[in-house]
């Protein structure tokens, strides 16, 4: 079984002690793989180097800091087929959806990051004031397990073009893909602790990062929950805090929709990560009129869906990501078929791992458990509602605000209808998003934002310089 190190300082080094997080194949439920659990004495270390590793880092010119990302880009594009075949085993998709549907889905955004930073004018002169970008400088990035890569480069890529220094903390449950990283930053011969990797756990290095004085901002991604307690800890020492967290995505429907395009959409977003995507659109939001076409379609449209084994040929969708994540799945369908309808509930073919089946629920209610709760799970709930402004109210009722989707033949219609959904955005039937646009939550799905000139910006602050001309 391969143990794996720390990456701190321009070096890799043991943990200060000998404690470890198993990593588990969901797909076979076996142990393959060790990271250290690190300590805090590790994190401090780590802080330490990317805190002397800043002056220099940020007065190295921005065309340089642009060289580097783009060798790191190189290194990742080069080792894309390792880097999937790790991601497929911690993860627990197939090799093809971790090929094209997390590691090459990177590539756009990082393209779009490295132009932005291209074009940001770091000097904006304004009458007798400079105005400059400069950056927060020690930068603590803590990402979750369901995107284990999309999620490190959003972060990374910004935040170390802008002139911060990094600690990575990536998830327990699939921290391989960050190794990836770290050894494209020691390839690539990044300067000396401008990037640090300590895995381990977020109540102990999360912790620590959040609550250090020498950590200026914490870029986070991960549950509604954890970013709560990471922002309150981290006011205490008043540091920029971004939190991209958890959703319940509508799609709001329209009586003229083509459902099969609703089908076909909506259910690539629940079953594509076996609903482990946080702007899935787990809720259909519908007028009670199209009732029988609409979940003729969502069925047919199931089953062309394989669960099962993903190391076996034609499966299209794996397991759950562990035994936490089964669990959790499990007891919300349970209270699913005690408050909705079961329409549909479908199967898997091999489920030696963590495997779920695809279930879909009708008739929820708006305010019951499965339609206000993330499920993070192949579940989808259909809500009906009897005139649109309902169907609009329903759509906003919930914590969360971070995507969702307009249905209907009429654009009119469905643009006026869109500034009406509070989410980050609004996807009009079903179109895909832009790197460059900006990605991010309204409410409790957190604030700041990732991609493009957005994401760069959320790593720079601005700063007036006053000139007296004589
Ligand atoms: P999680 O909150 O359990 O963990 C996320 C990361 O934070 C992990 O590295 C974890 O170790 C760390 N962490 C957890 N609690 C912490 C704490 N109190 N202090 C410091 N660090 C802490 O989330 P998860 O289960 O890994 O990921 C799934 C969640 O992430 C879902 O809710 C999903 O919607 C959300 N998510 C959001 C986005 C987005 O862009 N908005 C993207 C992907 C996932």
């Amino acid at each position: 079984m391969q143990k794996y190190q720390l990456y701190i300082n321009g070096q890799w080094v043991d943990s200060t002690e000998d404690r470890w997080i198993e990593v588990e194949d969901p797909a076979t439920k076996e142990v393959y793989a060790k990271v250290p659990r690190s300590t805090e004495a590790d994190t401090r270390l780590a802080i330490d180097a990317a805190k002397k590793a800043f002056p220099n880092w940020k007065d190295t010119p921005i065309d340089d800091r642009i060289l580097y990302m783009e060798k790191l880009y190189a290194y990742i594009k080069e080792h894309e087929e390792d880097i999937a075949k790790e991601l497929s085993h911690e993860l627990g998709c197939t090799y093809d959806v971790a090929l094209e549907g997390q590691v090459r889905m990177t590539y756009s955004e990082i393209e779009a990051t490295i132009k932005a930073a291209r074009e940001h004018e770091m000097v904006e002169e304004m009458e007798n004031t400079k105005i400059i970008s400069e950056p927060y400088g020690v930068v603590a990035a803590i990402t979750p397990w369901n995107y284990p890569l999309s999620q490190i480069t959003r972060k990374i890529f910004p935040a170390l073009l802008a002139g911060n220094t990094v600690v990575l903390k990536p998830s327990q449950n699939t921290p391989i893909t960050a190794y990836f990283v770290a050894d494209g930053c020691d390839f690539i011969k990044l300067p000396e602790g401008v990037l640090n990797l300590v895995t381990g756990r977020g109540s102990e290095v999360g912790s620590v990062l959040a609550k250090s004085k020498d950590v200026d901002m914490i870029s986070f991604t991960g549950s509604t929950e954890g970013g709560s307690t990471l922002g309150a800890q981290a006011q205490e020492t008043i540091k920029k805090v971004q939190l991209e967290l958890g959703g319940k995505s509508p799609a709001l429907v329209l009586e003229d929709a083509d459902v099969e395009l609703v089908a076909k959409k909506v259910l690539d977003t629940v079953y594509s990560n076996v609903g482990q995507t946080c702007s899935c659109l787990s809720r259909v939001v519908a007028p009670r009129s199209i009732k029988q076409e609409l979940e003729e379609a969502l069925i047919e449209e199931t089953k062309k869906y394989t669960f099962g084994n993903p190391y076996d040929e034609g499966t299209k969708v794996g397991p759950l990501s562990s035994k936490k994540q089964f669990e959790k799945v499990t007891s919300y369908v349970a209270i699913g078929k005690s408050e909705a309808t079961l329409l549909y509930e479908g199967e898997v073919k091999d489920n030696k791992g963590y495997n779920f089946p695809p279930v879909i629920f009708t008739d929820v209610d708006q305010n019951a458990t499965i339609a206000q709760e993330e499920i993070f799970g192949p579940v989808l709930s259909i809500i009906y509602y009897d005139d649109l402004e309902e169907g609009i109210d329903i759509s906003n009722n919930t914590i969360y605000g971070l995507s969702s989707a307009v249905f209907g033949k009429d654009i009119d219609k469905c643009l006026e209808i869109a500034p009406k959904i509070l989410a980050g955005d609004v996807h009009i039937n079903g179109a895909s998003g832009n790197s460059n646009a900006p990605f991010g939550g309204y409410k409790m799905s957190g604030y700041g934002r990732e991609k493009g000139k957005y994401g760069l910006w959320e790593f720079l602050q601005s700063k007036a310089i006053y000139v007296e001309s004589k």
